[in-house]
Order: structure tokens, then sequence, then C-alpha cells
């Protein structure tokens, strides 16, 4: 996960004084525009400092607590609406105009801290009828805070990412019924019972509303491949189908599905103990030649009760040139990890992915932020994707799962965020579709999952609340990192051992632009065509169909 609002410098990974100021680039034109500008990078600072400290991560920053940061951001913040609006309209480079469209654009997304994905709303509140769409999608997440982190179980409490890894390795097929049966009330919270006017109801109601307005997810992720809605959904039809092809006619339960898929999380679990996480993690990147040390990178990876239900990452400072050097961006990464594993080694190394790219950009401070919600999840996906591939396995475990249930595990995984890319597509065209029957629909269908429309079981991922049509850029995400890992497979070599060469490489070609070029164009120049669903077929083809489950 990204997050959609982001310390100590000095390392090897700053390019050289010299090398920057030869890059005309990186600076505006204009001299108003440029103080402008590092007054919105101190802006943007202050911003992603306040969200660090309400995370929970830190108290203080750089000697600052948090009202000191407070009165930073608002006195800054007038200080740059007022100089922002007083830029002339004419008379700028072309470079200048789009900065500024970009700072005045961003600037919106600004919130001055609150904690994300834990908000200050009340769960009970989205019972309420009368509830702003804002409010109650605030307060659906809260019901992800309050009751995802405390499911109970087993006569004790367990959060949402160990439920769902206690599905992949419980082998038991009882207990995984009841750890299924864990997320009742959750469920109950989000969609009630299913009625018309359900939280979760009245809520994607509001988020079609707003598409038909500002557009959604789904629109914005079309437009970055350059394709239209419509298209999206027949690529998301054909993956499924290539899936459905590969498992074979015998239906499963739900509480099944992941167990079924997972036993290389299973076979390999127990070399990936909790506190061997970050060792694996580092060690990865640093062969890849990216060393998130070095980099400062702020690891938050402990549960909290009252800390977000899900992984993401965030900018903490925001690099930008000092007197002719670069200070690098420093980011952070929050995580609830109780457990280790397979399944959550391949997520901590999907927000390092998010770590390198966003320290990756080198750019003038208007650009120096997320590049597309879309690219974003399908980067981060590019080095994670690894984790399930035997050579990968052996360098970092010293240990491997046979590359057909490596590949099950890991295409079971994509293959569910592209049944909720489908959902979320079909619930924003037609809002009073009833969802339970829609996600009982598709999952039987392609990934032959016994119906049980009595129950709201897609409502698993925080972000079906948060970011209505978010799923999406993992689903459909999932074409671009095939995409992506294809070529730089075919362009640099294979990386799944490392390739200290990567990181550098990828920096100059994908990564350094920030938020300045439209996924499309960058896709296109990257690859040197417009980006098909083409290699995540070939890769789900890697899977042997087999004639009956018990062969997995
Ligand atoms: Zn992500």
């Amino acid at each position: 996960m990204k997050s959609l609002l982001s310390l100590s410098l000095g390392c090897g990974l700053l390019l050289s004084p010299k090398s920057i100021r030869a890059d005309a680039g990186l600076m505006a034109d204009s001299k108003k525009v440029s103080a402008v500008e590092y007054l919105y990078a101190d802006v943007s600072d202050a911003n992603s400092i306040l969200g660090a400290i309400d995370s929970g991560l830190l108290n203080t920053y750089q000697g600052k607590d948090r009202a000191v940061w407070e009165q930073v951001y608002r006195k800054k913040r007038a200080k740059l609406a007022k100089q922002l609006e007083r830029l002339p309209d004419s008379g700028l480079s072309g470079a200048d105009t789009r900065a500024i469209a970009a700072m005045r654009k961003q600037m919106k997304a600004f919130t001055g801290g609150g904690a994300l994905f834990s908000p200050a709303a009340k769960c009970q509140d989205a019972a309420r009828k009368n509830i702003a769409y804002a409010d109650l999608k605030s307060a659906l997440v809260a019901c992800f805070v309050e009751i995802g982190n405390s499911l109970s179980f087993e006569g004790g409490k367990i959060n949402r990412v160990s439920a769902l890894d206690l599905l992949h390795e419980s082998s038991d097929p009882v207990r995984r019924r009841a750890v299924f049966f864990a997320f009742i009330p959750l469920w109950q919270a989000i969609n009630g019972n299913n009625e018309p006017d359900s939280p979760y109801r009245r809520m994607i109601a509001g988020a079609a509303a707003e598409a038909t307005k500002n557009g959604s997810e789904i629109d914005n992720a079309a437009r970055d491949v350059g394709i239209d809605s419509a298209e999206v959904e027949r690529w998301l039809l054909q993956i499924l189908d290539a899936w459905r092809e590969s498992i074979g006619d015998a239906t499963i339960e739900p509480w099944d599905f992941r167990f079924q898929a997972g036993e290389a999380d299973r076979l390999l679990g127990k070399y990936i103990p909790r506190e061997s996480l970050q060792p694996i993690n580092q060690r990865y990147y640093r062969e890849l030649g990216a060393d998130l040390e070095q980099m400062g990178t702020l690891y938050d990876l402990a549960p909290r009760p009252e800390k977000a239900a899900l992984a993401y990452t965030e900018f903490v400072i925001h690099g930008r040139i000092v007197n002719g050097t670069w200070w690098h961006t420093i980011a952070r990464v929050s995580a609830p990890y109780e457990r280790g594993g397979l399944f959550v080694l391949n997520e901590l190394i999907h927000e390092s992915g998010h770590v390198v790219n966003i320290t990756a950009i080198r750019n003038r401070p208007a650009f120096v932020d997320w590049p597309s919600d879309l690219f974003a999840e399908a980067f981060a996906d590019v080095p994670s994707w690894s984790t399930y591939e035997p050579v990968w396995q052996r360098r970092y475990l010293s240990h491997e799962a046979a590359e057909q249930l490596s590949l099950r595990a890991l295409y079971s995984v994509v293959v569910l965020d592209v049944a909720w890319s489908l959902f979320e597509l079909r619930m924003l065209h037609a809002p009073q579709t009833d969802p339970n029957a829609l996600w009982t629909e598709i999952t039987s269908r392609y990934l032959h999952i016994v119906p049980h429309p009595e129950f709201s079981w897609w409502a698993l991922r925080v972000q079906l609340a948060d970011l209505p049509g978010y799923m999406v850029n993992y689903g459909f995400g999932a074409i671009l990192t095939a995409e992506m890992r294809l070529h730089i497979s075919d362009a640099l070599g294979a990386f799944d051992t490392g390739d200290s060469r990567w990181y550098g490489w990828l920096s100059e070609r994908l990564l350094r632009y920030g938020s300045e070029r439209d996924t499309r164009t960058l896709m296109q120049d990257f690859l040197g065509r417009p980006v098909s669903p083409q290699a995540l077929l070939e890769q789900i083809h890697r899977l042997k169909p087999c004639s009956a489950r018990g062969n997995w």
C-alpha cells in the first residue's frame, strides 16, 4: 500500500554535487518560482512529519515536537497559498507552469497530520443513516481498526493480518473455518446484513456519485494504460479466465482457498521467523543496489492496538537540492506484524519497493511526489514477486518450495486482487448491485469457490472502505508488474538473486521523475510499446493445469 499523504542524510546514494548542477531540470527556471517551490517542499515535509508523529512512530522530529511542527505547517502553508496565488499566469517557462499546477493540486491533499488509516471516527457511526460520505468512509476504516485489530479467536484476540496468515497455515479444516468465522463481526460492521442501505452499500453509492463527477480509480488506471474502462474489465476477465483454466473443476470452500494455494507458505514459514523479516528484506535490496539503512528508511513494524490495520509507506522528508547537493528522500514504513512467514515477507518487500520508488526520485520539489497509484502499486511488486521464485528462496531462505507450489501461492493472491478489482469496477458502475451476490458470482465462476452469499467475506481489505476502486491498482497493476519484470529481465538480466545495477538502472529509466511523467508515457518509453496483458497471462500459464485440487 502506498499512502496518499512522506531524515539523517549523507550517504553513498547522494549524487555528486557536480552531476546535480549539470542537471538543470532539477531547478525552476524562474527565481520567483524556485522560492515558492522550496517553500512548498518545507510545507510538504511539515505535513509528512506530522503524519509520522500521528502514526505513533515518533514523538519529536529534528528536536521539534508536534506542537512546533504544527505551527511550522500552519504558518508556511498560509504563506505558500498566498505566494502560489501571486505567481503570474503567463511569461513562465512550460516546465515552471507545470510545476505550479502540480503544487496547487498536491497541496489540496495535505492534511496537516492525522493518523493514516486509523481515523478518529468510531465504527459505530457507520450505522448512522444520515452520515456524510467522507465520514462514512472514516467510520468504516475505524471498523477495520477497532474490530479488525482484535478478532476473537480460540479464547484470545488476533488481528486481521494474523487471521489471514492462519488461513494459509492451519492444516486443520475445522480451525480454518473458525478463523474465517472470526471475521463475521467485521463483515457485519461493514455490510450489516447486506440490506440495501447497509453501511458499505451507502458508501459505494457515494463513491459512484463521486466517480461520475471526478472519475474513479478505475478511470485513472484506464487512462494510465491508454485504454477505456470497458477494456480494463476485459483484461481483468482474461486474467481470471487464465486462472480458472489452471485450477481444474473441483470446488473449494472460501476458508480453504488460501490453504490449498498456500503450501509454499507453509513449507517455508518456519524459516521466516518474525525477527528475520527485516534482515532478509535489507539484504535483498542491498543486493539490488539499494541500501535501505543508508537511505535512513524508518520501519515501524510492531503491532499496536490503535495502529493502522494495514501496511503502508509514506514520505517523511522530500528530497531536494540544497546548496548544489542532493538531499535524499526519507521514507517510513508502517505495518502491524505479529508474525513472520512468506506472505508477510512478500508484503514487507512490497513496501520497501515503495521506499526505493520514492527514494529514487530526482526532480524539482514540485515533482518529488508519488507517481500514479497504478504505477506505484505495480512497481512495488516488481521486487516482491521474486519471493515466490525458487531461486530467490534458495538464496535468501536457504530452502525452497517447488516452482509450481510457489507460483500457485503467488498467483492465488494476485487473482484475488483481480477478483476484487472486478468487484469494485462493477459496484462502481452499478452501485445498487448486491455485493454479496456479485462477489459470489465472481469467486464461484473464476476461482471455483463454493457460494456463500450469506457472508460479506469480500470485506477483508481496508482499501475497500477507505479508497473505493483502489483494488484495481493491485489487480490490474499486476499487468504492469509482469510487464516490468519481463522487460527488466530481457534488458538487464534476471534479478531474483540480486543485481547491484538494478536500482540505478531503474532509477534512471523509471523512477527519477516522481509525479512529473504520466504512467502511460513512462511505460511506453520503458517497454518501447504499449502495455498489454500478455506478460501476466504467460506467467499464469506457467501454472500447469491440475485435474484435482489434491495435486497442489
Ligand atoms: Zn503498496
